[in-house]
């Protein structure tokens, strides 16, 4: 039997327009939506709603001339007394789709700010922040549970009930609790009708109750102490403790080296912080979220609420409603975990805060860092950004004095950081014979280190076998149809793959284009090197590692708990394998190619080469013996290789930041990016131009209007307006993509303006667009 809302939650639209004095007492919601239009629109309350309706419930609202019934976001109650202009043609909210708030007033509020910071809709923020699994109330359902009413044998109505009645009434009485309808009729033994009737004389009520989600079962963890802090964590741990219990929302950017035991401190916070009856937010990238991880924040905490990506829609209520009911006292997840309702949050942390999926790629498009940011200040909490790579945003935050560095440099126990040596591929493998991505120092270097006992990672960041199809005879190179790239040679299922759209064909045995046979595959992926690696260690265990075999879930973790029994020696793969593995036995380090990235349309290609090559190189030397990382590459001179062997951010952030200043690039001035794309290049392309030549236009309005305090400040104007051009990625999936690129050292206003001038333009049908602040993909 399903139970529908009360009656009370329902109420016609008004016949005719109010008049304005019947309206003075009433009260306005602002409606938000998740789809266009987002609103915010206004409309009137119906009294009967009056005491049940809170900010942050969802609410049923007429919109458009068809008045279609469409579900948002009351994002604000305010008497219309208080409202500019006439309330008189608003429409009448019509019922409530939550009994209680889904969203507290900080979340409403933080959802406001995103929205304002990364440019989208209320509506779109509140999507965002909220699991699906949480909005469609997943793994609930409502139950109706019967009682009598309490004077049901008293009065007249008494005599006016027949025997079998009588007998229903007593078999709920007996219950001595409420009943669902199925257990009445199974206790009665009576038919549902009766027990119908009954409902409608008042004799029995109902009330109808939402049962909770069930929470995922967790196994056991053994217990484990604190170890005790040497005197970098202690002192690190007393400047967050500090700030945290003068509820001062610091933020501190624990730069401490790979395997200094910055986990250590972190555990150590969140202790005194829950003691103190607060709570803490614990962040990790999704790969990291392994039961590793997890397994050494169980081991020193009970109440933890886990939030990742392979619960199922219902489980993730279950967490979330743990954390809404005060129930949680540590909430450990990937991005999306910083909107975890908690209410007397202490601390954040986010570890490996440099990695790349801590910014969302889809509306809202939000930097978790950013948002922790914000929430801290809302309830006082600290917040602690960790790693041994900081961010070139973050360390550019300390050295503005925007953030409190607290540094670490030296490993626990005082083991060496590992030896880092570059192999030069231009020259160490010269006159070689033989054909394969292995270098002969680094085959040496293996087989010395696996004979030794040893278990060695190899890192190459390209998945497949073969990563060119190329016709020797044409030069015709296999193009994906729908996107700009190459397709990949995957052999295990003998395709071309696009690694962009999944696009996959045959494998071509002749070129597609001249027909000449011979068509050859070039560049190694980790298909081929996963062959090489059998062929030249056939006495090794060797595993791959990467997103083709790593599809199913939990295969991540049982290989990484083979690598850990020491059953797998060889564990190769992408910068899946790169970060946050602490393994004790791993002596040698590979990377087989540091240059996958190095050559990136992207100003962050340097940086993303240092924190990949210092990250990996950090598995090695975790225990008792040394380690030793071998890196190929075709530019050992390169900056960024060079400060990675020597361990030595500092010089790698100096050099970076200043040909960052100079070219005006993050974090020295904000980036907005707008991509468009059509199916067919001319739309996005003209109206992207329009968009840029109204903005160039405003802007020197502005630049004009703006008094030179010095000579200085003329050199470039305060905001940039780049292109349009095609995209790196100009095809993909079959769209063409243009992008424009916006670098202003104040963003606001300018958001501001580029917000206007979207409403005032919009875009035509055929064209998408999506607009990122402070973007990350430049692809
Ligand atoms: P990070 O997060 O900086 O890479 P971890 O916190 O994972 O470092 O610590 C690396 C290893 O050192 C772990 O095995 C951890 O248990 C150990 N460790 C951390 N702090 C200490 C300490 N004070 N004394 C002894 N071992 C420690
Ligand atoms: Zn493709």
């Amino acid at each position: 039997m399903t139970d529908r809302q009360p009656s009370l939650f329902e109420s016609e639209p008004p016949e005719a327009p109010w008049e304005e004095d019947e309206l003075r007492d009433r009260l306005v919601v602002e409606v938000a939506f998740a789809e266009p239009p987002f609103g915010p629109y206004d409309y009137l309350l119906p009294e009967p709603l009056r005491p049940h309706l809170r900010e942050g419930m969802r609410v049923r609202v007429p919109l458009g001339p068809q008045n279609h019934l469409r579900i948002g976001y009351c994002v604000r109650v305010s008497p219309a007394a208080d409202r500019a202009g006439t309330t008189r043609r608003l429409k009448e909210l019509r019922s409530l789709v939550d009994k209680a708030p889904i969203v507290s007033p900080g979340q409403l509020d933080l959802a406001k700010w995103i929205a304002e910071e990364y440019v989208c809709s209320v509506g779109e923020a509140l999507e965002g922040m909220l699991p699906a699994g949480v909005r469609g109330l997943a793994g609930t359902r409502e139950r109706t549970y019967l009682r009598t009413a309490t004077d049901w044998n008293v009065g007249e109505g008494v005599a006016k009930i027949t025997a079998t009645q009588r007998e229903i009434l007593e078999a709920l009485d007996r219950a001595g609790r409420a009943l669902t309808p199925p257990e009445l009729v199974e206790a009665s033994g009576k038919s549902l009708a009766t027990i119908r009737a009954l409902r409608k004389k008042g004799l029995i009520v109902g009330v109808t109750e939402r049962d909770a989600p069930q929470r995922r079962a967790a196994k056991e963890v053994a217990r484990t102490q604190p170890l005790e802090l040497n005197d970098d964590q202690a002192k690190a741990l007393v400047r967050i403790l500090d700030a945290a219990e003068e509820g001062r929302a610091e933020t501190f950017v624990l730069f401490g080296a790979t395997g200094s035991g910055k986990t250590e401190v972190y555990m150590a916070a969140i202790d005194r912080i829950v003691e103190q009856g607060r709570q803490a937010i614990v962040l990790v990238p999704e790969i990291s979220l392994t039961p590793q991880t997890l397994e050494r924040f169980r081991g020193r905490f009970d109440r933890i609420a886990i939030l990742h990506s392979h619960l199922t829609d219902a489980e993730r209520h279950a967490e979330w409603k743990q954390i809404a009911d005060g129930a949680a006292d540590v909430v450990i997840g990937a991005r999306s975990a910083i909107f975890a309702p908690l209410d007397r949050l202490g601390l954040i942390v986010i570890d490996e805060e440099h990695d790349g999926s801590f910014k969302q790629d889809q509306t809202p498009r939000y930097h978790a860092r950013a948002v922790a940011i914000r929430r801290a200040k809302q309830s006082g909490a600290a917040v602690v950004l960790g790693s041994a790579t900081p961010s070139l945003e973050t360390w550019q935050a300390c050295e503005a004095g925007k953030a409190t560095r607290l540094d670490m440099p030296r490993r626990v126990l005082d083991r060496p950081l590992p030896e880092v040596r570059l192999l030069d591929m231009r020259t160490d493998d010269r006159g070689r014979t033989r054909r394969g991505a292995i270098s002969r120092l680094l085959e040496r270097a293996m087989r010395e280190s696996l004979e030794a006992g040893g278990q060695t990672i190899l890192l190459l960041n390209r998945r497949g076998f073969a990563t060119q199809i190329q016709c020797p005879a044409c030069g015709h190179v296999v193009q994906c149809p729908h996107c700009d790239l190459s397709l990949t040679h995957h052999r295990d299922r003998e395709a071309a793959v696009c690694h962009w759209c999944e696009f996959e064909m045959p494998a071509p045995q002749r070129c597609p284009e001249c027909r000449a046979e011979g068509i050859r595959y070039a560049g190694v992926g980790t298909e081929r090197l996963e062959a090489e690696v059998r062929a030249r260690f056939p006495n090794f265990a060797c595993l791959r590692m990467d997103s083709d075999t790593m599809k199913k879930p939990g295969s991540h973790e049982e290989a990484l708990s083979r690598f850990r029994r020491g059953e797998i020696r060889v564990l190769l793969g992408t910068q899946m394998i790169a970060k946050g593995l602490d393994f004790p036995n791993v002596t040698l380090v590979g990377v087989i190619n540091a240059d996958t990235a190095l050559h990136f349309p992207d100003f962050r290609a340097s940086e993303r080469t240092f924190q990949l090559v210092t990250q990996v190189a950090g598995r090695t030397g975790r225990g008792e013996a040394e380690g030793a990382v071998l890196v190929q590459t075709y530019s050992p001179e390169h900056p960024a290789l060079q400060a990675a062997r020597r361990h030595d951010y500092r010089r790698f952030a100096e050099l970076e930041l200043k040909l960052r200043r100079e070219h005006g690039y993050p974090p020295f001035e904000r980036l907005l990016r707008i991509v468009a794309r059509a199916t067919d290049p001319t739309p996005a392309r003209v109206w992207l131009d329009a968009i840029a030549e109204r903005l160039r236009a405003r802007l020197a309005e502005q630049e004009a209007a703006r008094p030179r305090r010095s000579k200085d400040e003329t050199l470039r104007p305060h905001v940039r307006v780049l292109g349009p051009a095609e995209a790196p990625l100009a095809r993909l999936r079959g769209y063409s993509r243009f992008h424009l690129l916006i670098f202003a050292r104040d963003l606001p206003p300018v958001r501001k303006l580029l917000a206007e001038e979207l409403i005032a333009l919009p875009a035509p049908a055929e064209t998408q667009y999506v607009l990122d602040v402070d973007a990350y993909e430049m692809l």
